[in-house]
């Protein structure tokens, strides 16, 4: 999953990138608004963490012009403990959930986890698909009980498939979610990973639409 972290923080800010990309997340991180706003004009996110105090143009001011654009993905705003009329006016913007600094990474985590699910009208802490269940809080894959050991790739797009079960995800949106900027995008990645999870989770799970994109069709029973 690809984040945007907006924190003009430098040290928050390659803090917390570091632990979501250890969470397996993919992080994009911005220091002020204008760039935010570049960013999520240009790539596809899954979620937004925002820090409200911001220079250039302020987290609640992107709120607003995020959702004036009809952007409906998660944002998780970062707020200092003494300024509850911010919170207010962050949530009133737009945001889906809020955490006061200084605040634990693990929380985060589990917060954006939380959110992911929400997003996806998924109430479930383990996504269940025939006999294969992926649990994104403990990164955890299994075939009709039985563990199966995905790379960190690999997991990050059956994720995304699951989340979209029935809906067809082109090449670029996969890539989208895989890859954070200066990481090279080896060309053909998308369909090694395809490859090597059809060869552990069997070749039905997975269907090619050629020139399209994949999608995980909705299960018969
Ligand atoms: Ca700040």
């Amino acid at each position: 999953m690809r984040i945007l972290l907006v924190e003009d923080d430098a040290l928050l800010g390659d803090g917390v990138r570091a632990g979501l990309k250890l969470a397996g997340f993919a992080v994009d991180w911005v220091q002020d608004g204008q760039a935010a706003k570049l960013a999520l004009e240009t790539e596809e996110y899954a979620m937004v963490v925002l820090d409200l105090g911001l220079p250039k143009l302020t987290g609640t001011e992107l709120l607003k012009w995020l959702r004036g654009k009809g952007l409906k993905l998660p944002v998780l705003i970062l707020t200092a403990r003494d300024t509850v009329a911010d919170r207010v006016a962050g949530l009133n913007a737009g945001a889906d959930d809020y955490l006061i600094k200084p605040f634990d990474l693990d929380e985060l985590i589990a917060r954006l986890h939380a959110l992911l699910r929400r997003s996806a009208g998924q109430v479930a802490m383990t996504l269940r698909h025939g006999d294969i269940e992926l649990t994104p809080a403990t990164h955890e894959v299994s075939k009709g009980g039985k563990a199966v050991n995905l790379s960190a790739r690999e997991f990050t797009l059956l994720h995304e498939l699951l989340l979209h079960v029935g809906q067809v995800r082109s090449r670029e949106q996969l890539e989208q979610h895989l890859y954070s900027w200066g990481e090279e995008v080896e060309s053909n990645s998308v369909e090694v990973h395809i490859h090597h999870l059809r060869k552990k989770l069997g070749n039905e799970l997975i269907r090619t639409l050629r020139g399209v994109g994949y999608v995980i069709d909705k299960s018969q029973v």
